[in-house]
């Protein structure tokens, strides 16, 4: 892959992409794929199993993902944070080092668009089609329960935190805007568990703290 680097714009820049969530590797960024090796590099605690919903082919596929702070390592559904491997003067990997996701971007001088990418960032997450298995194993033993279970976990959490996340979230208002179609578009795919995430959630959110809070002093 040609080397896109150009440290002066992303200075200039701040790292606008890494600080709304860790980069995708690609099944090629590891030397060989098998359970040992992804165990060694999740242990680190630097990577999470993630996931992506191809909706129109009704299709889910893990993969790896740097990843972001206060996030699990199996983190299949959330609004994102800044990537764990950001430091102040930038990514901590080399150029070399870095998931391709990464190195995927094309530096832009006019950061009000998002940057390019070489090649379309489906084609990295697809590269771990043929992995699903092995993902599947890991998930269960990082996390301790089935993918289902912990999908349905995350997602339930997900819509709170979307629902939340006008009061108390740091997230950017871009990218809170993408996640909400996100959020809609799990929703209608997923109705049984939006209606789990309604009964849990909606009659105790006018308890919950931060809402108690909004509310201090207010006659109710
Ligand atoms: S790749 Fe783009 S968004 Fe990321 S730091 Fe560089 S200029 Fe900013
Ligand atoms: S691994 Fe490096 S390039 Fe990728 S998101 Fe994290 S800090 Fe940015």
């Amino acid at each position: 892959m040609e080397k896109n680097e150009n440290l002066d714009i992303c200075r200039s820049c701040g790292g606008r992409c890494c600080k709304s969530g860790g980069c995708d590797y690609d099944a090629s960024d590891f030397l060989e794929v098998d359970y040992d090796l992804l165990y060694e590099a999740l242990k680190t605690g630097n990577i999470s199993i993630v996931s992506y919903f191809d909706f129109i082919n009704d299709d889910r596929i893990l993969y790896l993902r740097s990843r972001n702070v206060g996030k699990d390592i199996v983190d299949l559904v959330s609004l994102p944070s800044r990537c764990m491997m950001l430091e102040d003067d930038g990514c901590s990997y080399s150029y070399d080092d870095r998931p391709r996701g990464g190195r995927n971007l094309i530096p832009n001088i006019e950061f009000y668009v998002y940057c390019k990418k070489l090649v379309p960032g489906e084609d990295i997450i697809k590269s771990w089609k043929p992995y699903q298995e092995i993902l599947e194993k890991l998930a269960y033993d990082f996390s301790g329960v089935l993918v289902e279970e912990k999908l349905e976990r995350d997602m339930i959490s997900f819509f709170a935190d979307i629902d939340q996340s006008f009061y108390h979230s740091n997230v950017s208002y871009d990218v809170l805007r993408s996640y909400s179609q996100y959020a809609e578009e799990l929703k209608e795919h997923y109705p049984d568990i939006y209606q789990k995430y309604e009964d849990t959630y909606e009659n105790n959110i006018m308890e919950t703290p931060l809402i108690k809070s909004l509310f201090k002093g207010k006659n109710r």
